[in-house]
């Protein structure tokens, strides 16, 4: 009895729902729901004013609202068979697909599948609402209401004409002009199936974002309007070979990487004009610098290039080239700004970073010797790029000259976890797996970071150690004065800066006359990964930072290609050019950081006696060494025990080169012997000369000898021709395309000898 009263309570109060929904489905529409909605294209406009992308309809308009009747048939096939095969019969909600749909997001427990149809679709987009049960049961009386007083044609044009299609295109006639350069009443099967294909995931399917995506969803779309009967399987197999965008560099379409990356991340202001940080003459003389530099490295096997230039004190993007040549048919879009690749030596500095704020000083002294790390996934034996080992190393040398095996003694030492928390707060949200996965081997750069991650992470550095994100748009001077986050301190960055600056400490590893110098101070950093597949050089000064990656999309390993000899020309010149407009500034330098001189000997890294080579380093004040050297003792050179077998190693192996050479009349510099990729799986080479470069380069002088025998290690350290200028002092920046680096590699790699 009172089940019964219940259940016909239950009844009633449904009924009265039902009603009144029934009641607010017959009433009208609002008026001015559906009028005609033409919203003007947002222009993008780069710091000057000069515009970089207008997205204009075909016929020259910003936008238009196109009658359903001048709309390509092929269209209207294409977005109904993808979206809602059942339009012309619901009655704007399809309930078998509602219960297939029901049933699948049962089993999920969440909404996977949406059965939405076109109607439900155009009265989310007239009546925005969410993906949750409530917001789905809103769209249905919405779309039972809007099917009660419009028809089917209606619809079908409101709809057609509001369908959000990637990069800020609204309507099939905006997307048709901005991917294909076509309107409406005009397009191809390929191009109709291509737009209903990424209408479910606009932002992320759109053809300049992935095309490789859109491709697949076209082909998923194609296959749907062959099964409708529209169109045969022959026309639909003809129309899965168009390519996915039919445009040419255009006037209206400039910094193409930048804008579509903008239009990913961020809406457009309503009709309104988009002014972004961006220097359009530069990025235009950069755009034609990365393609020549891959006109260059053709034979070398390297096909893609990408570069970023970010100002120091803003953060603001003045320049962005994601590929050579955006409208490439193979993979032109594909961003190289924003793609995680491995590093290699690149994310050096941030551990000699952390290192300093441990409590190292430049002065200590690394072993760079044989030696095999226990690791979780097993011993781990880091090589040199020379595939040699260099005995005593300062913490100086052994950045500025990329040395793998102390980079790994080190964060063996600091810690990977301090490490990895390190590059973090650096702004390297690509490196989101565990320290102990990355193991070791994140100082020699195994874990993918993205270029513009990489560049604005320097840019931490030589902003006095604290980072900041980059600027998109062009910033308020109030926002210049934002807190940011401490990557390091400012002395330990001030001390990272004066050593990647630091032509001399470079010699070791790079020889005389690299691309890394400049006729202005300029910390710069190169990077190669595995098996030669990605090229990196990042440079900073006071005024902004400019990152350069050099490579192949595929992977595919390049032939020999370092970062100094691929991507370092092209750093050389894009530096060279972006002073031109943005005069380089002062880096901050250690004296202003409050670290101290210290006269320290070159070899042991103690305090200088009248016997050492001494030269003057910089430390932090309570890390001065206290010890004098007692390395450099009577005539010769006694080094501590644990570098006995490496200093008979190496002194038998100099008087055996030194035999060779003369007795072959080898040039003074020899070529360095090419590493072989796959014979060495576990070094991440970086430098393209052998340490015996610098050697031949600087005349030895007297004194520096071992007891055994002597070595051009020593010579190095002390010698005179150390300290010559590099040619690229005295000249002046604008000279890029005659120097010597416009030519790549070649030149480089034949070298003087
Ligand atoms: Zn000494």
């Amino acid at each position: 009895m009172r089940a019964t009263r219940l259940l016909a309570g239950l009844g009633l109060a449904a009924a009265g729902v039902i009603a009144g929904v029934a009641t607010w489905i017959a009433t009208p529409l609002p008026s001015g729901l559906t009028a005609p909605d033409v919203r003007p294209a947002a222009a993008i406009l780069d710091r000057h004013g000069l515009p970089l992308r207008t997205a204009r309809a075909a016929d020259g308009s910003l936008a238009r609202w196109v009658p359903l009747a001048d709309v390509d048939p092929d269209l209207i096939a294409a977005f109904v068979a993808a979206e809602d095969r059942a339009f012309y019969r619901h009655p704007g909600v399809d309930l078998r697909a509602a219960a297939r749909a029901a049933w699948t997001n049962l089993r999920a427990r969440r909404v996977v599948s949406g059965a939405s149809t076109i109607t439900m679709q155009l009265a989310r987009l007239l009546r925005p609402g969410d993906r949750t049960w409530p917001g789905k049961l809103y769209q249905v009386v919405w779309a039972l209401r809007l099917e009660r007083h419009q028809d089917k044609q209606t619809i079908l044009e409101q709809y057609l004409n509001r369908v959000p299609l990637g990069q800020a295109a609204v309507g099939v006639d905006a997307a048709a002009a901005l991917y294909f350069g076509a309107s409406a009443a005009d397009v191809s099967l390929g191009q109709a199936a291509l737009l209903a294909g990424i209408a479910p995931a606009p932002s992320s399917d759109n053809p300049l974002i992935s095309p490789g995506r859109a491709r697949i969803r076209r082909t998923l779309v194609l296959a749907r309007v062959a099964a409708s009967g529209y169109a045969s399987s022959d026309a639909a197999a003809r129309a899965a070979q168009e390519p996915v965008l039919a445009r040419e560099s255009r006037a209206d379409f400039l910094a193409p990487h930048f804008t579509t990356r903008l239009l990913a991340r961020d809406e457009p202001p309503a009709g309104g004009l988009w002014r972004t940080p961006l220097d359009l003459p530069l990025q235009t003389a950069l755009e034609a610098e990365a393609r020549h530099t891959v006109e260059t490295l053709r034979r070398e096997g390297a096909r893609q290039a990408a570069l970023v230039v970010l100002d120091n004190p803003t953060g603001e993007i003045l320049a962005w080239v994601g590929s050579p040549d955006f409208w490439a048919d193979t993979a032109g879009q594909v961003d190289m700004v924003v793609s995680p690749r491995q590093p290699g030596s690149a994310l050096k500095p941030f551990l000699y970073g952390l290192a300093f704020d441990r409590g190292w000083s430049p002065a200590d002294v690394l072993p760079d010797l044989p030696r095999i790390f226990q690791t979780s996934t097993g011993p781990y034996a880091p090589r040199n790029y020379d595939r040699r080992f260099h005995g005593p190393v300062r913490l100086r040398e052994a950045l500025a000259s990329s040395f793998n095996v102390p980079a790994v003694e080190l964060v063996d030492r600091v810690g990977q976890g301090s490490l990895l928390s390190t590059l973090r707060r650096a702004g390297f949200e690509s490196l989101d797996r565990s320290a102990e996965y990355y193991g070791l081997g994140l100082a020699l750069g195994n874990g993918d970071v993205t270029l513009i991650e990489l560049a604005n992470g320097y840019r931490a550095i030589a902003s006095g150690g604290v980072w900041r994100p980059v600027r998109w748009r062009v910033s308020a001077p109030d926002e210049r004065a934002e807190p940011g986050r401490r990557v390091m301190s400012e002395r330990a960055a001030a001390l990272v800066l004066d050593i990647l600056a630091d032509p001399v400490a470079r010699i070791p590893g790079f020889g005389l006359d690299t691309p890394l110098d400049f006729p202005f101070v300029v910390a710069a950093k190169t990077g190669t990964s595995r098996h030669f597949t990605d090229n990196w050089a990042v440079a900073t000064t006071g005024r902004f930072t400019v990152a350069v990656w050099v490579g192949n999309f595929s992977g595919r390993p390049m032939d020999g290609v370092s970062g100094v000899s691929g991507a370092g020309p092209l750093l050389h010149r894009a530096v060279l050019l972006t002073a031109d407009r943005y005069p380089a500034g002062v880096l901050p330098t250690p004296r202003e950081a409050g670290t101290v001189p210290v006269r320290i000997c070159r070899l042991s890294g103690l305090l200088a006696t009248d016997r050492c080579p001494a030269m003057i380093e910089w430390v932090q004040p309570d890390q001065a060494p206290t010890r004098s050297c007692d390395w450099h003792a009577g005539d010769g050179v006694r080094l501590p025990p644990e570098y006995a077998e490496w200093a008979g190693q190496e002194a038998a192996r100099m008087s055996a080169t030194e035999a060779g050479a003369s007795a072959a009349s080898a040039p003074a510099r020899p070529a360095p012997a090419r590493p072989s990729p796959a014979a060495e799986p576990a070094s991440i080479p970086d430098t393209p000369r052998s340490r015996s470069a610098p050697a031949g380069a600087a005349p030895a002088p007297s004194g520096g000898s071992w007891t055994a025998e002597r070595s051009p290690r020593v010579a190095g350290r002390s010698g005179p021709g150390c300290t010559s200028s590099a040619p690229w002092q005295g000249a002046g920046p604008g000279i890029p395309r005659g120097s010597r680096w416009s030519e790549g590699s070649r030149l480089l790699r034949a070298g003087p000898g």
